[in-house]
């Protein structure tokens, strides 16, 4: 497998702490919302990565956080928490609103086929937790209380900037040196953060908890350290998250995890891009946003905005408009039309099947090529193989796609066979063997009147490499 590294800015061979196993944690949703279809894109990419790596064979434990305290609405530790903002927009505790928007995007998940992650832990379960290593970090000295607030030190590591790789002189990181700093200047240095609020601006925040530096809240960073740590152990392979994450809630994270542990922590950082449009990237806090229930109340197909996820590279931009939603959806109808005129019949020819098996493996373990892989499924349909060989890969590479070919296929054909009475049947049926006997012949006048006759009446003919099949137009 190999995989690009945002801490290396390299696509680099992907080499796990230990063999054949893969610890892998995604920051979750901050649910004081639904999700939106950027977000989800996100959650699809890491999807697809977790489907590969298991197609390539490994053991994949895969963490994912709910936040649903901390994350406030300036990443600068200023602003009112999102959820207290989200509570109070819909008249509702934040525990409501937080189960509320977690089922939400739950059931988001299934209508995109996204695997469940194997460990769900919301921040609010692990309190004691996020007091342990704060307490831990205080000791060693990477932490201060300020104000009422615990702050991370940043200026007690060689290089805090390991993932942006920011070059950032020292002197812009001591709060009040420079004069447009707005942000709480209890800091010792500007790049500090928060890891317990406890000098609350906001006396309504509902969740609260005990700890040795008074009634508080945890910070958004410290949840996503201690949750990876919690479950995957001291080391973890990969991180994932969108390309927002990066800074300052990943930087921050590697700042907290490596001084708590004293050794290196994650390996590999997987970033998705943005889903943009028109307007630029679509945010949840801009109040205006797609959601997959919008696209299924204008028609559209969740699985149709999967497939046109997977058509681009999880490192590039991607923009969303109805028209491409549109045009991808066509695509995704003619690919299943295609599978389900495959014949059932037959035995897999295994040699074949292990030939594209090894291409599809080869394409999207190459830092998650999904176009290439989609490339080496229509190579497949083309090729020199029988149906059920054909069948049988288109299978097997929804393991990784999940998008539901197969089962949509035989739907299809089923429906289209539902359709057909009997009288039709035996029509076309008769047509057909004329034609053959037609062509046999040499008789081509007649065969393609028989054809455009057929097509009159709304029936297609193909001529395939299994004989000749026909389905309505
Ligand atoms: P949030 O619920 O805001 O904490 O975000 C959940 C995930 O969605 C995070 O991994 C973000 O980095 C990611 N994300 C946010 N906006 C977008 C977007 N427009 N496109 C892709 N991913 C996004
Ligand atoms: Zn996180």
């Amino acid at each position: 497998m190999r995989l690009y590294n945002t801490k290396s800015r390299l696509v680099e061979e992907f080499v796990p702490y230990e063999e054949g196993k893969v610890k892998m944690y995604t920051c979750g949703p901050t649910v004081y919302h639904f999700a939106h279809i950027g977000n989800l894109r996100s959650y699809i990419c890491e999807d697809v990565l977790v489907k590969t790596m298991r197609y390539a064979g490994y053991d994949v434990k895969r963490v994912m956080n709910i936040t649903d305290v901390g994350h406030l609405t300036s990443d600068a530790d200023t602003g009112e928490d999102k959820m207290l903002k989200g509570a109070k927009r819909e008249h509702k505790t934040v525990l409501e609103i937080a189960d509320y928007y977690t089922d939400a995007f739950f059931k988001d998940f299934a209508k995109l086929n996204i695997g469940m992650p194997d460990v769900i832990e919301p921040a609010t379960h692990c309190i004691p937790e996020f007091i342990n290593m704060i307490e831990v970090l205080l000791e060693k000295g990477y932490a201060y209380q300020a104000g009422e607030n615990v702050y991370f030190d940043t200026s007690k590591l060689e290089n805090y900037y390991v993932l942006s790789n920011s070059n950032v002189n020292e002197n812009d990181l001591m709060v009040g040196v420079r004069d447009d700093v707005d942000e709480d200047t209890n800091k010792r240095n500007r790049s500090d953060f928060v890891l317990w609020f406890t000098k609350s601006k906001f006396d309504d925040q509902e969740l609260k908890w005990h700890s040795p530096w008074g009634y508080g809240y945890p910070g958004w960073h410290i949840e996503c350290s201690c949750i990876g740590i919690k479950h995957l152990g001291e080391h973890m392979d990969i991180h994932c998250g969108g390309v927002d994450n990066i800074f300052p809630h990943h930087t921050n994270e590697i700042a907290q995890s490596e001084a708590f542990l004293g050794h290196p922590w994650c390996k590999y950082w997987f970033h998705v891009h943005h889903l943009v449009d028109k307007n630029g990237k679509m945010s949840k806090s801009s109040g205006e946003f797609l959601t997959v229930s919008v696209l299924q109340e204008k028609g559209y197909d969740p699985l149709a905005y999967r497939f046109f996820c997977l058509q681009s590279h999880y490192r590039k931009p991607l923009e969303f408009s109805y028209e491409v939603l549109k045009s991808m959806t066509g695509t995704y109808e003619k690919l299943i039309k295609r599978i389900s005129q495959l014949s059932k019949e037959g035995e897999v020819q295994q040699d074949k099947f292990d030939e594209y098996r090894q291409k599809f493996t080869e394409a999207i373990t190459d830092d998650v090529n999904t176009s290439m892989a989609f490339t080496v499924l229509y190579d497949v349909l083309k090729a020199d193989m029988n149906d059920a060989t054909k069948r049988a890969l288109v299978d097997s590479f929804d393991e990784v796609l999940s998008l539901d070919l197969i089962k949509r296929a035989d739907a299809l054909s089923e429906d289209a066979g539902e359709d057909v009475d009997e009288e039709t049947e035996k029509y076309v049926t008769e047509k057909i063997e004329e034609r053959k006997a037609a062509k046999k012949a040499k008789d081509f006048a007649k065969a393609d009147a028989i054809r455009d006759e057929l097509a009159a009446r709304g029936i297609i003919l193909e001529d395939t490499r299994e004989g000749v099949k026909w389905h309505k137009a």
